[in-house]
């Protein structure tokens, strides 16, 4: 089974940025409103996530670690209707396959934290009592150390960095009522402290002249929502492109929103400005496929040209309202 989630593993971790994309999304889906992580050299070295969520008991460590171990899908109604981000069940596996993963956990029932690793040649999983408060830690050291192939793909620790920041920056977005801290090499790089105000997390990702100076936006159509902070690239503090879109809560770039969004700023703004934007679309979930590309971020809408509409409409409105 070793090989089986090596093989796999290509499909999940492709760099350090897709381990913690998993990690982060393990600890949404247990609860967390708390997630902490340190990075050391980019990820190369180490990926530690620490979060206060429901954590693992004891006799389900082992099974967390194996393939098609997810505890989140216990009916075909639920596929319909994926709530939860995680629904395949084989990220553990496949990050605990090409690098020294240990698994620390503390539900709140349960008195004692316990630890689990995969250790020799056969990886048996290995478990051993530890101490840690509710909540779980996971620690993944010398990631692809066993698949040189892969390693060879890695680039720098700061181009690694700047990857899992950027993972952080959109999945905070998504989720402004969590704290998240980032360090890397033993700093506090990122500190996003959670409210339930999204002004004030687009704020602290994309920096406060840009929410200050963005247009705001909120319109409802038959059962689609939207809400956006509109603004171009001078806003921003860094030349990094501020450009997130998201889908009932999850992080997209899907080809026709962006569509949507060029086509409203040539039209009023004409093409030399480089729009950046934070935009959210609330649709019922029977409306959309979220599961046509799950790591390409499209999804797949049952009426596309109206999604395309409104979204265009909006925006075209609220930018030209702004400009006159
Ligand atoms: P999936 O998320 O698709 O179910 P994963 O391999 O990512 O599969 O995780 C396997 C299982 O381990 C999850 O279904 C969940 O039960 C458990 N798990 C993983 N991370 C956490 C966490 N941070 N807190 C609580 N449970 C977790
Ligand atoms: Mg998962």
């Amino acid at each position: 089974p070793r090989l089986a989630n090596q093989i796999a593993a290509g499909e999940v971790v492709e760099r350090p940025a897709s381990v913690v994309k998993e990690l982060v999304e393990n600890s949404l889906d247990a609860g967390a409103n708390r997630i902490e992580l340190d990075i050391e050299k980019g990820g190369h070295k180490r990926i530690k996530l620490r979060d206060n969520g429901s954590g693992i008991a004891k006799h389900e460590l082992e099974l967390a670690l194996s393939r098609h171990a997810t505890s989140k899908i216990s009916t075909l109604d639920d596929l319909e209707q994926i709530l939860s981000l995680g629904f395949r069940g084989e990220a553990l596996a496949s990050i605990s396959a090409v690098s020294r993963l240990t698994l620390t956990s503390k539900p709140a029932a349960q008195e004692q934290a316990w630890q689990a690793c995969c250790e020799g040649r056969d990886m048996a999983v290995q478990v051993q009592p530890a101490a840690h408060p509710d909540g779980t830690t996971i620690d993944v050291m010398d990631i692809f150390y066993n698949t040189p192939a892969r390693r060879k793909f890695l680039r720098t620790e700061k181009t690694e960095y700047q990857h899992i920041e950027e993972v952080i920056k959109r999945i905070a977005l998504s989720r402004p009522d969590v704290t998240f801290v980032l360090r890397h090499n033993g700093k506090v790089t990122k500190r996003f402290a959670g409210s339930n105000d999204l002004a004030v997390r687009v704020g602290q990702v994309c920096g406060q002249k840009f929410v200050q100076q963005a247009i705001h936006t909120q319109c409802d159509y038959a059962s689609i929502k939207l809400e956006a902070w509109l603004g171009d690239a001078r806003q921003l503090r860094s030349s990094n492109d501020c450009q997130y879109s998201f889908v009932n809560g999850r992080g997209m770039r899907d080809k026709l929103i962006l569509h949507a969004l060029r086509q409203a700023y040539d039209s009023v703004l004409g093409s030399a400005e480089q729009p950046a934007f934070v935009v959210y679309l609330t649709i019922d979930p029977r409306e959309v496929d979220v599961n046509v590309h799950p790591a390409k971020h499209e999804v797949r809408f049952q009426q596309g040209r109206l999604v395309h509409d409104f979204i265009c409409k909006t925006v075209c409105d609220a930018l030209s309202e702004s400009s006159d």
